[in-house]
């Protein structure tokens, strides 16, 4: 018999809205002219789109529409933002400080930095199995920073294992301290409140491929504010993007992205309480028809500790990858998609103080927009017959 696969693997990438394709449609087959080509009608026409684009984007998160810069992705932002900003402030200081958890886009570039002469603190992460497990503490940046600290980059959420960080009051202390603070909230936005005209951060990087929305597109706000923030531009050419990114613009894709952050904030509210059910009964489902399930990070009954579609659990004695290609029709991950590149055990988990069993038992559900409680029901059924298989082939 063929089951249907259901995909819950929504923080590696989402489906893109039929309402984000529709909207980008036009841009791919009437007006497809270059945003920088203004002395026709073609190209003032794609311009005029990325401006309201633009604008709709900066109203969502509090910001002015010249704050936004349009980039690749997330990766391409945070690089962006950790080696532009240490460039210009080098001259000020050597040190940088992040976290251990953070996503590979933030902690290659970081230690590259670390090769250049730069000194990198990377934070550690509260261990399991406290409820807090995953997040760090705003006291651990304080005493982190000194005098030489030039940026720090902590992520609002995590990819793996949904911790939310304090980054309220983490971006209080770094304005009172005069620090630059970067934040990956790649996971984040759209999923969370996030008013940028109230948190005092300068620096955040977010992708459309998280949201909803299409691959290859994402942004990075620079706050502009006296002094401003400048950056080194990494990507020179035309000089786009007030010469932070030289490229021609991706039109349709910037029309997804403004589509898909309004749709998410619109539908928000209603949306995370949704996927709070969905996936605290998909807990509650795994745990109650076998023994041995571990819940990795920060308790499920504190929203503002973990993402709403986030749940991450260690199946006692299995071994996830062979969990996974059991379970063929269930998009799942064990760990991160994003580091599957690297076939290492997964650096946040280890970070969180799990050993080699936890780890290597570890399995990843990321709920969507798309998924039901009928496809929690079957993935609880599936995984329990799995689980039990697999368990019954070690005894
Ligand atoms: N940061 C985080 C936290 C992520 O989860 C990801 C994607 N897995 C990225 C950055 C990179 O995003 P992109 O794929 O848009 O480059």
């Amino acid at each position: 018999m063929n089951e249907p696969s259901i995909y819950m693997d929504n923080h590696a990438t989402t489906r893109v809205d039929p309402r984000v394709v529709e909207a980008m449609l036009p841009y791919f087959l009437e007006t497809y002219g270059n945003a920088g080509s203004t002395t026709h009608v073609f190209g003032r026409d794609a311009r005029r789109a990325v401006d309201e684009a633009r604008q709709s984007l900066a109203a969502g998160l509090g910001v002015k529409p010249a704050e936004l810069i349009f980039t690749s992705g997330a990766t391409e932002s945070n690089n962006l933002a950790i080696r532009g900003a240490v460039q210009k402030r080098r001259a000020i200081g050597r040190h940088i400080v992040s976290v251990t958890t953070e996503h590979p886009s933030v902690l290659d570039p970081l230690a590259r930095l670390g090769r250049e002469g730069y000194q990198v603190t990377l934070l550690p992460v509260i261990r399991s199995p406290d409820p807090q497990a995953g997040r760090i503490l705003p006291q651990q940046v304080a005493d982190a920073i000194r005098k030489d600290t030039i940026l720090i980059s902590v992520m609002l959420a995590n990819n793996e294992m949904g911790a939310i960080h304090p980054v309220d009051e983490i971006a209080q202390i770094c304005n009172a301290r005069g620090v630059l603070l970067h934040c990956d909230a790649t996971q984040a936005v759209g999923k969370i409140p996030l008013d940028l005209a109230k948190l005092p951060l300068d620096l955040l990087s977010f992708s459309g491929h998280k949201i909803y929305g299409p691959k290859g597109i994402g942004a990075l706000f620079v706050r502009r504010r006296v002094p401003p923030v400048r950056l080194q531009s990494q990507i020179d050419g035309g000089g786009q993007e007030a010469g932070l990114r030289s490229g021609t613009l991706n039109v349709p894709g910037i029309i997804g992205l403004a589509k898909a952050l309004e749709l998410c904030l619109a539908e928000m509210p209603e949306e995370s309480d949704r996927l709070r059910q969905l996936r605290n009964r998909l807990y509650d489902g795994l745990s109650a028809t076998m023994p041995g399930v571990t819940l990795n990070g920060p308790t499920l009954d504190q929203p503002d500790w973990r993402l709403p579609g986030n749940l991450n659990v260690s199946f006692a004695g299995i071994d996830g990858e062979a969990l996974l290609l059991t379970a063929a029709n269930l998009a799942l991950s064990s760990g991160s998609a994003c580091s599957s590149a690297k076939p290492e055990p997964s650096h946040v988990l280890r970070a969180m103080g799990l050993d080699n069993d936890g780890t290597r038992s570890s399995v990843r559900f990321g709920l969507g927009r798309f998924n039901t409680a009928v496809e929690v029901e079957t993935v609880i059924a599936i995984l329990s017959q799995c689980v039990g298989r697999l368990r019954n082939i070690i005894a």
